[in-house]
Formats: structure tokens, sequence, C-alpha cells
């Protein structure tokens, strides 16, 4: 016999209701919310708590990673705290390219790898993106990759797991921050200098799958400098997938979350800004209910575009698979959103 507690909080959830439910019904009132929910995100996420400081920066070297010409940088982006990044150019026959001209991508990876993963795993959809003359940053996250704190460091078998998550949540719960409010922090500082370079024209892209999903839905509904959001395998309502999938990363809570939003809020603050939802029909961390867990947290989402009449925005794309990174349309989705 098994006195469990799950069944205790699904009726919790359930009795209580989302203090910032999106019930907006025109501009005004939207606005008024926007500003209210990010306030609040900012203190349950500890976003607001990190540290701001000298965003000191290096290229250390330029290597071929996984077939592609990679710029290794590091930067600061709170006092102690370093963030390894590839940087990939794309290639321009004609020569300089003119100033302004450069649109930027961040694509921050998911769980069981780190920066260079993703140069494998979304390896079609960032070469397509060099073509269209992005300029793509891919950091490593607060605990992976060269981040990951002492007991998962290595390449082992044995270092099974591969991030340190668990750890930084733990440390974290007891400064009030999160292992997502300091992602955030972290692409938000290297929005900072993807924009402040001389080429670029302003159009900033981010785009990741799972994991990386989850970075990009919360950094484009914190920050409006995002101008386009892919995220894939990652959107969908807490309870049928977190909550019911408590095994989930420690990363995917953050204190009263529950008591505050669901995912498609975090969609409605991104609003009117292009965005783009893939899901696998068959991907488990969604839920049992599969795509209906999305679609009815992207009817919340749709319902903050339509304000703006911007309901054509907002892209669902739904493959035939599982948890996993497809990439059909989001080329002509981000040159839809740059206006070409
Ligand atoms: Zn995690």
């Amino acid at each position: 016999m098994y006195y469990t507690m799950l069944d205790y909080y699904l009726k919790l959830f359930d009795s209580g209701k989302r203090e910032f439910a999106f019930h907006a019904e025109n501009l005004a009132e939207y606005a008024v919310w926007k500003k209210a929910l990010r306030e609040r995100l900012a203190d349950i996420s500890g976003l607001d708590r990190c540290i701001p400081c000298e965003p000191l920066h290096q290229h250390v070297s330029t290597e071929t990673v996984e077939g592609f010409t990679a710029e290794y940088h590091t930067l600061q982006t709170e006092p102690g705290v370093v963030m390894p990044y590839y940087l990939l150019r794309p290639e321009d026959n004609a020569g300089m390219v003119p100033a302004g001209k450069r649109p930027a991508l961040i694509v921050p990876h998911g769980h069981g790898g780190a920066k260079r993963q993703v140069l494998i795993h979304q390896s079609r959809f960032i070469r397509e993106a060099l073509e269209d003359g992005f300029i793509v940053a891919c950091p490593d996250e607060r605990g992976s990759g060269e981040r990951r704190e002492f007991p998962e460091q290595g390449d082992e078998a044995a270092q099974a797991r591969s991030n340190s998550h668990r750890e930084l949540s733990q440390l974290g719960l007891n400064f009030g921050r999160t292992v997502i409010g300091g992602a955030v922090w972290d692409l938000m500082r290297l929005a900072d200098r993807l924009l402040d370079e001389p080429e670029a024209s302003g159009f900033l892209a981010c785009a990741g799958m799972s994991g990386g999903g989850q970075q990009t839905l919360w950094f484009s509904a914190m920050d409006d400098r995002v101008s386009a959001a892919v995220t894939s395998g990652y959107f969908y309502g807490v309870r049928d997938a977190l909550m019911e999938l408590p095994q989930n990363c420690a990363c995917n809570y953050v204190p009263h979350f529950f008591e505050t939003a669901d995912m498609g809020e975090l969609g409605a603050l991104i609003a009117p800004r292009p965005f783009f939802v893939e899901s696998g029909a068959d991907d488990p961390l969604s839920g049992k209910r599969r795509v209906a867990n999305v679609t009815e947290q992207l009817d919340v989402t749709r319902a903050a575009y339509r304000l703006f009449g911007a309901e054509d925005r907002v892209r669902h794309s739904v493959h035939d698979g599982g948890h996993e990174w497809r990439g059909d349309g989001m080329r002509e989705f981000l040159r839809q959103a740059m206006g070409k």
C-alpha cells in the first residue's frame, strides 16, 4: 500500500485558479496584465534577483565542430558566472556585410546535451539559417555542458545524468532563484551582445527543442527584443505534463507557478510577435491527452494575438513522431517573420 501525494496536488490545482489566467478583452487590459504577470514571473523565477555585472567577453578560439566553423566565446553574465557559447557566422560571398543587415538567432539546447548537440540534432535548421544570413549563437545553459557541477562532469557513461539542474535548483531555491530564471537572464545578456554588433539588424529569433523550447518560451515571454520564437516539444498544459509527470527535470518547476499561470499565458506574453509551436503527435511529455493538451493552451495564446488582429502569427505544426525536433516549416516561418 502506498499513501501518495499526487492526487492531493492535482485537486489543489483543480480547486484553485491561476492568478494571472488570461482574460483581457482589449489591448489596454492586455498591457496591464502583461506588465503585472511579467513582474510576478521575474519575482518567482528569481530573474529579478540576478546580479548585473561587467559583460566581460572573450573570443577564445575558432574551431570546427560537427562540420560547422564555430567561434568559441565566453561571456560573464553575473559576477563570476561565465557562459560559453558557439557563434556561427554566415558565409558572405559578397564580402563585407553592410552595417545593420544581419539578423541573429539563438538556439538554446535541451536536456541530454549542450551547445555541441544542437549542431548535431538541429543541423539542417542551423545551416538553413546561416544560408538565410543569420548569425547563430548556441550557448551552454547553466548546469549543462561546460557548466556542469562536479558530480556530473566528465564524459564517461558513468556520468549518466547530463546536467546539474537538480543541484542548481536545490541551491537556488534557498536564494529565491531557479534554473529557468538564471537561463533567461543569461539569454538576455547574450541578446545584449548580439544586438550590439554593428552588423546586427535588430531582428532576433530564438528557437529550441525540449528544454531549449522551455528556455525559448520563457525568454521570449519575458523579453520583447525577441522578434520571433520557435518552441518544439515544450508547449502544453502543466497539469497533464509537469504535474502528472513529476519525474520531469527540476528546472521545469518554479515556486508558485501553478498558482500563477499556465503555458498558454507564457505564449500570450509573446503576442503579437511571430510564434511557432511544433508538437509530436505521440510526444509522451505532452501528457496523456497528447496534442489536445497543447491546443488548449494555444487557444489561450491565440486569444491574446486576436486582440492585435494577429492570430495568423501563431503557427502550430504537428508531426507524426514523438519527442523530437523536425523543423518543417520553420525556415519559411522565420523568413516571413523577417518580412522576406
Ligand atoms: Zn533541467
